[in-house]
């Protein structure tokens, strides 16, 4: 009885320290797009060597900004992180390389409440923790967007624009602003048609909804023009802004160009000399927050910001009638990726007015 006993304490022993030596678990890349290129190195103007498919699994070696080298077969090449989910893999005693620099800093201090903590720096990591406004953390390293961190209880990556350090993105200017979101077309104006026949006036309200939801979190008064899928006169979309206490309008469209199916990129317009600035802002974190092709800031004539008179801004986020955007633009990554980029734009705005 008495060996049986020991055998048994002898096995839960060695479990345990099995269980505390195991290797890392390596990331893994789950392709979540029917068909997405490999390319020989991190971005577009790479070689493509081969395809993967919908669903298929493969370990991450390494990632650079937004595109991770993945294990094939025979070889290795790179996938841009837009189509993938990211995930912890079985065990393996490879570790994904996140090379993170020296922090500029030693410590942070978070401004939201229910802020995430993911296991990589990018959002298509796995959430690993929450923490609330005024926690703070020790830095272990940063990338450019973000910051790797820990305190007795959490470990993780915390995206910089969530930390009070960073003064030009607190969200102290832009609480109690009101602003009012324009959902491009919607009921029988449908918009712009992409490649595969879906709806511009679906993609602006998806991405409306989401920059309301976002814009709500961090104290703004968030106003939509339609509210749900119907017609609304342009006339009716600066009325609203105008009669308002609006500090921002922003309208939001998609376009198309069929006769010129590769044309991409992401654009901003206003209409007065005095929302340069506004649109400025938004279109340049658009872009680093996308890596979209940038169509600049300009002059645009368009009916709702030349008849809204509050500072108003019109962005066309992206061409449907590019088979590989329209596809890009219906997944909850890039969709926000916009929103973020939307959000920042607005929070520099208003820490610099
Ligand atoms: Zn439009």
């Amino acid at each position: 009885m008495r060996r049986f006993k020991l055998l048994g304490l002898c096995i839960s022993l060695l479990l345990v320290l099995t269980a505390m030596t195991s290797p890392v678990k390596a990331k893994e890349a789950v392709i979540n797009t029917e068909v997405l290129n490999v390319r020989n190195g991190p971005g577009e103007s790479y070689e493509e060597i081969m395809e993967v498919h919908a669903n298929e699994t493969y370990t991450i070696l390494q990632q650079k900004n937004n595109w991770v080298e993945i294990q094939l077969d025979s070889t290795t090449g790179w996938v841009v992180t837009d189509y993938i989910s990211i995930r912890e893999g079985g065990a393996s005693a490879d570790k994904i390389e996140v090379s993170t620099n020296k922090p500029t800093i030693d410590q942070v201090i978070l401004s939201y409440d229910n802020t995430h903590l993911r296991s990589g720096p990018a959002t298509q990591y796995e959430i690993t923790g929450y923490a609330d406004k005024g926690t703070t953390f020790e830095v272990l390293g940063e990338t450019e967007e973000w910051y790797e961190v820990k305190n007795k209880d959490l470990q993780g990556f915390l995206k910089k624009q969530f930390i009070q350090d960073e003064t030009e993105t607190t969200s102290s200017g832009i609480e109690n602003k009101t602003i009012v979101i324009d959902a491009g077309h919607g009921g029988r104006d449908v918009g712009a048609i992409g490649v595969s026949g879906t709806y511009e006036k679906n993609y602006t309200y998806r991405t409306s909804l989401e920059l309301k939801q976002e814009l709500t979190v961090l104290g703004a008064n968030v106003i939509l023009t339609r509210p749900e899928d119907e017609f609304i006169s342009l006339g009716s979309r600066s009325s609203y802004a105008n009669i308002a206490g609006t500090d921002a309008f922003i309208s939001i469209h998609y376009n198309s160009t069929p006769e010129l199916p590769n044309v991409t990129g992401i654009g901003t317009y206003y209409y007065h000399d005095q929302n340069k600035e506004l649109a400025a802002y938004v279109q340049k974190e658009l872009i680093k927050e996308t890596n979209a092709n940038d169509r600049k800031f300009t002059f645009g004539d368009y009916f709702v910001i030349r008849q809204t008179f509050k500072p108003a801004i019109l962005v066309e986020l992206g061409f449907l009638s590019n088979k590989e955007k329209e596809q890009l633009l219906q997944t909850d990554a890039y969709q926000k990726k916009l929103v973020q980029g939307m959000v920042n734009g607005l929070l520099k705005y208003f820490a610099n007015k």
